[in-house]
């Protein structure tokens, strides 16, 4: 069962808040986290929270009552000092927006309706993937050096400027490179072949290098602040787990390190969720030496990335610029390969 492209609903092409398809309407009135329009209310207009609060609460990076709604009490206590107090003001900043606790199946299925896909810029990629790369899920691409994992991310920060009847979202790309690999001449390359100023393409993607672990979950904590504002539809990850593995080496480290890498995806796929973006994250393999039967490599990051990621996509070279893709540990996805190119053009079929 492969999932299809739902071109039919896609609606305006910077759809954020109103984009729930109009095939079914509630009929409940329960208000979905697409639907929820917070631009209305201020921080101030959740029940306890005052100026003083409010403040606590901006520095920190809450800056809409939607953030609030939606963060953990853990994280919501360490700004004002009390689980109690963070457990009564998130669900007074839920109550606010309408949110409720329990939804019907159709409530959930309208909720889906919102998800939008992202060509890869290759059909076959595309049909891999049951029509490109969906919004509120992380998808990621494992694979050796040279497997085209950057090229990959590369790609798709072009594609998703493109408009919805070119396999774009008309939004931005943000790019989070931990590795120092991201070139602004590649995506002006693919740019120019995709039919857009090189520019302009360079302009919609928002760069930020990250220098270790700790600095990477930082940038996707700030990234909350403008992802609305500057109509961010991807969040590129290149690699997800690189400085994990530096910094925590060895068996002794190895519960701190998952630890902390859990809570970095798990911050991603809040993202993914609350507005609606896509997130793309590349990983490594690494080899297993005690395996003598199948394959001896793995992806880095064991359960936690293997339960994190959505949709997981193993790469491998093949002759000179084919690459050979893979879909695994998915439920819905058939076991199939397909091939495509890396070109001066970018990915093609
Ligand atoms: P990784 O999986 O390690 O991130 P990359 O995405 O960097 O791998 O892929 C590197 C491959 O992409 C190399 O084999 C290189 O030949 C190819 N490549 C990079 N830029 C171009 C280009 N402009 N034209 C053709 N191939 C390219
Ligand atoms: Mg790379």
């Amino acid at each position: 069962m492969t999932r299809r492209r739902r071109s039919s609903t896609a609606t305006s092409t910077t759809e954020t808040s109103t984009a729930v398809t109009a095939t079914i309407r509630p009929t409940t009135g329960a208000v979905t986290i697409m639907e929820i329009d917070d631009s209305k209310y201020q921080l101030e207009d959740i029940d306890g929270v005052g100026k003083v609060t409010a403040q606590k609460l901006r520095d920190a990076g809450y800056t809409t009552v939607r953030d609030v709604a939606f963060a953990s009490v853990r994280e919501l206590a360490e700004v004002i000092g009390s689980e109690e107090r963070a457990k009564t003001i998130i669900l007074n900043a839920q109550r606010l927006l309408g949110i409720k606790p329990f939804m019907t199946a159709l409530e959930y299925y309208q909720r889906r309706q919102a998800v939008r896909y992202i060509s890869t810029g290759c059909r076959a990629l595309d049909e891999l993937l049951g029509g490109g790369i969906e919004t509120r899920a992380i998808t990621e691409f494992v694979g050796e050096f040279g497997a085209g994992k950057t090229q990959i991310c590369h790609q798709l920060c072009v594609m998703v400027q493109l408009p919805p009847e070119k396999g774009g979202l008309a939004g931005k790309a943000l790019y989070i490179d931990t590795e120092g690999t991201f070139r602004p001449e590649r995506i002006m390359q693919i740019a120019k072949y995709r039919g857009l100023d090189p520019e302009e393409a360079l302009k919609n993607i928002i760069y930020a290098r990250a220098y270790n672990s700790d600095h990477q979950i930082m940038i996707v904590d700030e990234a909350k602040k403008i992802i609305r504002q500057e109509n961010i539809r991807l969040i590129v990850v290149d690699s997800l787990v690189a400085h994990f593995r530096a910094e925590y080496p060895g068996r002794e480290n190895l519960a701190a390190r998952q630890q902390k890498l859990n809570q970095h995806i798990s911050q991603l796929l809040k993202i993914a969720d609350i507005y609606n973006v896509a997130v793309v994250v590349t990983n490594q393999v690494i080899a297993q030496p005690d395996v003598f039967f199948g394959n001896p490599l793995k992806p880095a990051g064991g359960n936690v990335v293997a339960h994190g990621c959505t949709y997981r996509i193993w790469l491998r070279k093949g002759k000179e610029n084919i690459r050979i893709a893979k879909v695994f540990d998915s439920p819905y996805h058939p076991e199939k390969e397909v091939t495509f190119r890396i070109t001066e053009e970018g990915i093609v079929d």
